[in-house]
């Protein structure tokens, strides 16, 4: 990945998972962004403390209270990132926030699938929506650059589990309905970001980052969160226009929709 990290990051849900590990590995590359804004629900409460530790350790991460699917949360992060960003555009937009629940056709109701649409859907939606402007701006200040990382990208952290072609090899053996579906909805969300801002210049990938050891994922997931990560970083540094509005795993595959 050297020589080609974008200045600027914005990641949703980095107090743990795959979030808080975005911010680690870059933080921790040769090459660092200049300026990471790390988001989270809770910055000041013990579930957030490893990443408030990382910002007294490293002065380029900024810790931001950002509830995705709080409208008034989403606008005061960003009014803070567009302060401290000082007349400068944002490259990059992770939007890495998501809630996974058990339900099948039998046991899903109206709440839980509202519940999950709210967090994975209407919640990228909403920071994107706010955080575009600043998008525009990072790809206008490098407007001769095809379109990369580097320039300005906005990426959906999705599923294999969304895959509509692909569901009937998990259906049965993954009951997560909800998940799935809002996943799906994700995945035509990125698409539909991409054929709109294609002209202004700014990537929209989907990333499925595999089965991971998280919260989500739980302990018997087949990947670490470091290995997922790590592969995750190299597909984003190497996505050009070709992949605008794909899902992609973390080894670069394609998936199909
Ligand atoms: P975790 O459960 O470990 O972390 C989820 C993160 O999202 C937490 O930081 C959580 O914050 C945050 N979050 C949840 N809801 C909101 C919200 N409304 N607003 C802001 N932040 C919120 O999950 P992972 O790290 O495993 O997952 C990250 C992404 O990767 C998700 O989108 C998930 O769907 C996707 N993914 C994960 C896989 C896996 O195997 N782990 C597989 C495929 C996709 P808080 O602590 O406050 O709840």
């Amino acid at each position: 990945m050297a020589g080609s990290v974008p200045h600027t990051f914005l990641i949703t849900g980095c107090n743990r998972g795959i979030g808080l590990e975005l911010v680690k590995q870059l933080l921790t590359k040769p090459n660092p962004p200049e300026r990471i804004f790390a988001t989270c629900r809770s910055p000041d409460t013990l579930q957030s403390q490893e990443l408030t530790n990382l910002s007294a350790k490293y002065s380029n991460l900024s810790v931001i209270q950002l509830e995705a699917t709080d409208p008034v949360s989403v606008t005061a992060a960003m009014k803070e990132v567009e302060k401290q960003l000082k007349g400068r555009g944002l490259n990059v937009l992770i939007n890495n926030a998501g809630i996974m629940t058990e339900t099948t056709l039998e046991s899903v109701d109206d709440k839980d699938l509202l519940n999950v649409f709210t967090t994975n859907v209407v919640g990228p939606m909403l920071v994107t929506k706010a955080f575009l402007p600043l998008l525009m701006k990072a790809a206008e200040e490098n407007s001769q650059a095809h379109m990369n990382w580097t320039r300005a990208a906005m990426i959906n952290m999705s599923t294999i589990l969304g895959s509509i072609k692909l569901n009937a090899e998990s259906f049965l053996m993954k009951p997560v309905l909800s998940y799935r579906c809002s996943k799906a909805a994700l995945n035509m969300l990125t698409n539909c970001q991409a054929l709109r801002y294609k002209q202004d210049g700014i990537l929209c990938t989907a990333i499925h980052p595999g089965w991971v050891q998280t919260d989500l994922g739980g302990p018997e997931a087949s990947l670490t969160v470091d290995q997922s990560v790590s592969g995750i970083l190299k597909v984003l540094c190497s996505l050009n226009e070709k992949h605008s509005g794909l899902l992609l795993d973390w080894e670069g595959k394609t998936i199909p929709w």
